[in-house]
């Protein structure tokens, strides 16, 4: 059997990247309660009007747990509606989320980054919406560690240069892909967040679910995909 060509370096498929989409912008939202107010406030909408749910929480209520729990239900469904379907279900959970961080950790989600990797990683994964991906991102946005969280568009643009395997579900193909990326990963978390940035985008825009724009890469020499359809 013919052995599989490695795939590109990390380093260099970031700086390729970079070179497509540009430099992104840091992260409209890092601090820890408020990116889970940030996850719920919105499903499934694009950035843009997920940001204007986000804005319309902050100005009308608050992003404290305080203001939260002390909101009207009417106006959460309100804001929670201008980030799309559910909204009273995700308003709700706004509420879960608000007393979970008042109850548990005494109104300052902070007190997680304190925590070792594991821990910290299970005590966010206990809110609503937030698998590991979500956890590490938080983690990493935050500054506490330099991981490498992979949404589902930048596992798939990983998976298909040759990082890891698609084993078939999100969380052994994530796990696949992390392992093969464990030996690269710096410890550099702004040059993190930024691949984290650059996966996504390239996987929302470039290599599509659907149907990947390869003559568009600039990856498509070292991919794997790419090189296994004879193109
Ligand atoms: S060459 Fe095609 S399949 Fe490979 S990363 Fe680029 S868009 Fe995706």
């Amino acid at each position: 059997m013919k052995p599989r060509e490695p795939a590109p370096s990390f380093a260099s498929v970031v700086r390729a990247l970079e070179g497509l989409h540009g430099t992104p912008e840091p992260p409209a939202v890092d601090e820890p309660f408020e990116m889970l107010l940030w996850e719920r406030v919105a499903y499934l909408v694009p950035d843009e009007r997920r940001a204007a749910a986000f804005a319309a929480l902050k100005e009308r209520i608050g992003a404290s747990p305080e203001a939260i729990l002390a909101a009207p239900r009417k106006t959460l469904v309100e804001i929670a509606r201008l980030g799309g379907m559910h909204p009273e279900m995700r308003a709700e959970e706004l509420r879960e989320i608000a007393r979970d961080v008042k109850d548990l950790f005494r109104g300052d989600l902070r007190s997680v980054l304190r925590l070792p990797l594991p821990d910290a990683k299970r005590a966010l994964m206990r809110f609503p919406g937030i698998g590991a991906p979500g956890a590490e991102k938080i983690l990493l946005f935050a500054g506490a560690y330099p991981l490498l969280p992979l949404e589902s568009n930048g596992l798939r643009t990983l998976l298909r240069l040759g990082y890891g395997i698609d084993q078939g579900n999100y969380a052994a193909s994530y796990r696949s892909a992390q392992a093969a990326l464990e030996e690269e990963l710096p410890r550099d978390l702004p040059w993190l967040v930024r691949a984290h940035q650059l996966l996504r985008r390239h996987g929302q825009t470039t290599c599509k679910a659907s149907v990947p724009l390869c003559e568009r890469c600039p990856l498509r020499s070292g991919c794997r995909t790419f090189r296994s359809r004879g193109a």
